[in-house]
């Protein structure tokens, strides 16, 4: 009898959540490192998520090849950032039903950037960064925004992890509003220090944050030519900036030059692909960190 009751049990068990004895962990791609640390982290176990990019290129201005593009269209859910990122999913067929825009519930303050110089980094060719200003995570409250897109859509495809995917966000999100608490309390401490920006790629973390940063158009590898130290001469004279963001530590001979003007090096790292070592949120702690001693020391001090 008790074996009987045990065997009904199990049954009624299974028939009230088939789904959740027989789904299959979803597969979900993303267009950058950053979406895809924060749908990894909301979906643990029930999603496989890749970002199939090679280490070396900007995800912003890659093209996939077409087996790549012919896996992003076989996922379950396929993670875009909006704001005109990554410029082959416009060219390409991606299923309407699968895709996520995570960047949608902010996009009516989207920043226009004007007349940047075309130019080249990595194996991607030429690109300007005129039109959308695209490096919406670093203003970690869109990137907040963004995480609760991705979590509204896999709970549509698993309504049965719902909890485990509210309960992801939420920590995700603590995480993210920590760092964004730091931010604010570093760059109080020196509300009118000026900012060069070696890439133009920081508006809306200038926006969030009230930074006040002139753009260059300067690569990190690649000595900038008589021309652009004239100019950065020039625009220096007027705006007395002590310190230059970099996406990484630029070349010593830079830094040296920069040096000699009196102008330090501040590595803010957008971590757009995977970074060498550690994950989204060390990275960005280490930004910050950096930025801690733009805003506490003298420059030329490093
Ligand atoms: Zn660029």
């Amino acid at each position: 009898m008790r074996r009987c009751i045990f065997a009904v049990m199990g049954f009624l068990l299974l028939l009230s959540s088939p789904s959740v004895l027989f789904a299959e962990p979803l597969t979900v791609y993303t267009v950058n490192y950053p979406l895809q640390y924060f749908t990894q982290r909301i979906a643990g176990d029930h999603a496989r998520v890749v970002f199939p990019a090679p280490a070396d290129v900007d995800p912003a201005f890659w093209m996939p090849d077409r087996k790549t593009i012919g896996d992003y269209q076989q996922a379950d859910l396929i993670v875009l950032n909006g704001a005109a990122y990554a410029g082959w999913v416009s060219k390409a067929s991606l299923p309407r039903l699968r895709q996520v825009n995570t960047s949608k519930a902010f996009k009516n303050g989207f920043i226009t950037v004007k007349d940047t110089v075309t130019h080249s980094h990595g194996p991607a060719g030429e690109h300007s960064h005129t039109g959308t200003a695209f490096t919406t995570w670093l203003d970690f409250y869109q990137a907040v925004q963004q995480a609760q897109a991705i979590a509204e859509a896999l709970i549509r495809k698993q309504p049965e992890h719902q909890s485990d995917f509210e309960k992801n966000l939420a920590a995700l999100r603590k995480d993210l509003m920590t760092l964004d608490l730091a931010l604010q309390k570093t760059l109080a401490a020196k509300p009118r220090q000026r900012l060069f920006a070696s890439h133009p790629i920081y508006h809306y973390l200038a926006r969030r944050y009230e930074l006040h940063i002139e753009d260059m158009v300067w690569e990190p590898d690649e000595m900038p030519d008589d021309q652009h130290w004239q100019q950065l001469r020039l625009v220096h004279e007027s705006f007395p900036a002590d310190w230059m963001l970099w996406e990484k530590q630029p070349l010593p001979q830079i830094a040296q030059r920069l040096d000699s003007m009196g102008i330090g090096i501040a590595v803010f790292d957008p971590c757009a692909n995977r970074p060498a070592k550690g994950d989204f949120l060390s990275v960005m702690r280490e930004n910050i960190a950096n930025l801690r001693r733009a805003y506490t020391n003298q420059a030329t001090s490093s």
